[in-house]
């Protein structure tokens, strides 16, 4: 099996039906580049630069982000690299920028409710990322999103940033996507308002599942309730992808659900556009692909949303009607 995936590690993504769809790798450092390369990924869906905060011993200099973004888009030769703005708070701690004392840090101060207070932080994090985008095709992404007015005030921040670098003389690239990940119920539902004004989502189910099951993602006494296909998940995923389209924007995925061979079935019929997963998923994932039509998935999700009703129900229809043990 391992060698049949070997092949297509320089093939593009295409169904059985011969539709084609990108298959993207997540990382969390430049470290991670070889891994994508090796297993063929087409993009990377998701960097998450939280990392690079956390791997060091205060606040990184605009020019050590300026390298490590630099580094990434050039490993990757063109083609596109989503980068996520700073994901700290929840359980990501930064040793010397000290967050308040939350009894739920995962509803908290967090993301980019931290960037946004925090805009020496965030403007100093996207000039590093201005500076870098002429190597390369990046597109950035901002996190945990909850209302439009978060969105439009990142974007200003944004355009101030790269007015101010141009007015230097400096080169950045003009055509930047910006976009959000949905990881927050409000986002998903008014997906169609949120469309008319973002570049791309990326669904970030990790989240999206805790925050609409209100389940947290790291306890083990509720970890039951992490339900990817239950049909409440999938409405919402699939309200994100149509409001999406309506609006010709695009929609990926990048939580670990996207990289589920139950759930990417699903997620085919629903018609998503990218599949952001750990590097070692890809050709798997590929693989599968190849074998499915669309088709028949838009059947299947079809049937998942409108007419079963559990988690588990869902996941048993996608095994027998994929083959899957
Ligand atoms: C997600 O929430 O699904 C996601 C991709 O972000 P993270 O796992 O980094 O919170
Ligand atoms: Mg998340």
């Amino acid at each position: 099996q391992k060698a049949e995936w070997e092949k297509l590690k320089n093939e593009q993504t295409l169904t059985a039906d011969g539709k084609h769809y990108t298959v993207a790798a997540n990382i969390g450092t430049p470290k991670d580049l070889t891994g994508v390369v090796d297993n063929g990924a087409e993009a990377i869906g998701l960097y998450r630069t939280e990392f690079l905060y956390m791997d060091s011993a205060e606040l990184p200099s605009e020019d050590d982000q300026f390298e490590a973004y630099k580094a990434v888009l050039e490993g990757m030769k063109g083609k596109p690299v989503v980068v996520r703005t700073m994901d700290i708070g929840g359980d990501k701690h930064l040793p010397y920028l000290p967050l308040p004392e939350e009894m739920n840090p995962f509803l908290g101060y967090r993301a980019i409710r931290i960037s946004l207070d925090r805009q020496d932080i965030f403007r100093t994090q996207l000039r590093a990322l201005l500076r870098a985008s002429v190597y390369g095709k990046l597109q950035i992404m901002f996190p945990m999103i909850a209302t439009l007015q978060e969105f439009r005030a990142a974007k200003q921040i944004f355009e101030e940033e790269k007015q101010k670098l141009q007015d230097k003389g400096v080169k950045v690239d003009n055509d930047i996507q910006t976009g959000i990940m949905i990881e927050i119920p409000a986002a998903a539902v008014l997906a169609d308002q949120f469309a008319k004004e973002v570049d791309f989502f990326s669904i970030g189910t990790n989240d999206l599942i805790q925050y609409t099951m209100a389940a947290d993602r790291g306890n083990e006494h509720v970890s039951y309730l992490y339900q990817p296909y239950n049909p409440s998940i999938l409405r919402l995923v699939k309200n994100v992808i149509d409001a999406a389209h309506k609006e010709g924007k695009w929609a990926g995925m990048c939580g670990e659900a996207a990289g589920d061979p139950i759930m990417v079935p699903l997620l085919l019929g629903m018609g998503l556009d990218e599949y952001s997963m750990s590097a070692t998923s890809v050709l798997k994932i590929r693989s599968l692909m190849k074998r499915l039509s669309t088709a028949d998935m838009k059947a299947i999700a079809d049937k998942a949303m409108n007419e079963l009703t559990t988690n588990d129900e869902v996941a048993a229809m996608v095994k027998a009607a994929t083959s899957q043990k």
